[in-house]
């Protein structure tokens, strides 16, 4: 299924008056911006994506449309990218899923290391485990227990194989050696409306997307996935602390860009990348939902290069143990 959802984001400085008058390398953008987003709109890719497609446009000194091109896990938008004309103006958001679809994919249309241009880094977010309205179980232990014992019954939600809901799920029932029964959305989006409405009982998700039903007691909050508590969140276990040992996911993202982008180009948008992660107001807004800004040091080519290639061996490692495969 292909959702398509479009964001025109105008900016205050006209094209027209920011291009060069003659065609060279350096005369991008010479139309709008494409962002894909590899999940539903109004998840939490969509909301970071479009936050930066926003402070982008400004930067760039043109629109900035977003894309929404789900399915697979993120891996039908990784395709669509990387068979996109390579001149910087069709652009991917994608997170950790970049990682592991070469893991859980045998035929992936696409190889994160050789067929992006890597723009940089962009931000983590955090996740938080969350129950529908009503579940019996009230606290982090409550929840291992409630799932150990319904086994199949229970129904864990998320975004597709290799969606970062589906990692953290992954882990979660290995840790507690219980199988429960997964159900697959094309993004938490989706899979948020089933889960308030009693649908699925339990999922993992980004604080961009649950902090505000978690603050309206929409939703039970059993425990966050980082290895240190949150900010917003102060009182809320990790899974550490809920007697998960080791047990860690952060939801990193990284832009990137057709293979064969020219340098010049990708410069401007790493330039424009870096401005935008500047940006008080984008900075302010992130903060406030668990997101944070990578370094500056990450923010640039051989930033995300360098954690792609490590992420890439660490999850593989993983998926192979775990024996989660599709075809
Ligand atoms: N939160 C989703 C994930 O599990 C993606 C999304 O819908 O943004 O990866």
């Amino acid at each position: 299924m292909k959702i398509k959802a479009i964001l025109t984001v105008m900016c205050a400085v006209a094209t027209a008056a920011v291009m060069p008058t003659t065609a060279s390398a350096q005369a991008f953008p010479t139309k709008p911006v494409t962002l894909v987003i590899p999940f539903a709109a109004g998840g939490p890719t969509d909301l970071l994506g479009r936050a930066l497609a926003q402070s982008m446009a400004a930067a760039l000194g043109t629109s900035v449309i977003v894309e929404n091109r789900t399915g697979a896990g993120g891996t039908v938008a990784g395709g669509v990218v990387a068979r996109a004309q390579a001149d910087g103006h069709t652009l991917l958001l994608h997170h950790i899923g970049m990682s592991t679809a070469p893991g859980l994919y045998r035929k992936l249309a696409f190889d994160p290391m050789k067929d992006f241009e890597h723009i940089g880094q962009v931000a983590d977010v955090p996740m938080t485990v969350i129950g529908r309205p009503g579940l019996p179980a009230k606290t982090p232990q409550e929840l291992i227990a409630w799932m150990q014992k319904e086994k199949q019954t229970a129904n864990l939600a998320h975004a597709g194989l290799g969606a970062a809901s589906q990692l953290c799920g992954m882990l979660l029932q290995q840790s507690i050696g219980a199988q429960s029964t997964t159900v697959p959305f094309q993004g938490t989006a989706p899979a948020l409306t089933a889960l308030l409405g009693g649908q699925v009982d339990v999922m993992c998700d980004q604080t961009t997307q649950t902090i505000p039903h978690i603050k309206g007691g929409k939703v039970q909050l059993y425990a966050v996935t980082t290895p240190e508590r949150l900010k917003p969140l102060p009182d809320t276990l990790t899974l550490r602390e809920a007697g998960l040992k080791n047990f860690e996911v952060v939801v990193w993202h990284g832009l990137y860009a057709p293979k064969g982008t020219p340098a010049p180009v990708l410069a401007a948008l790493n330039t424009a990348l870096r401005k935008s992660l500047k940006d008080p107001a984008l900075v302010k807004r992130l903060d406030e939902v668990g997101v944070q800004v990578v370094a500056e040091n990450l923010q640039t080519p051989d930033g995300l290069r360098n954690h792609l290639k490590s992420e890439i061996d660490r999850w593989g490692a993983l998926i192979r143990q775990a024996g989660t495969y599709a075809d």
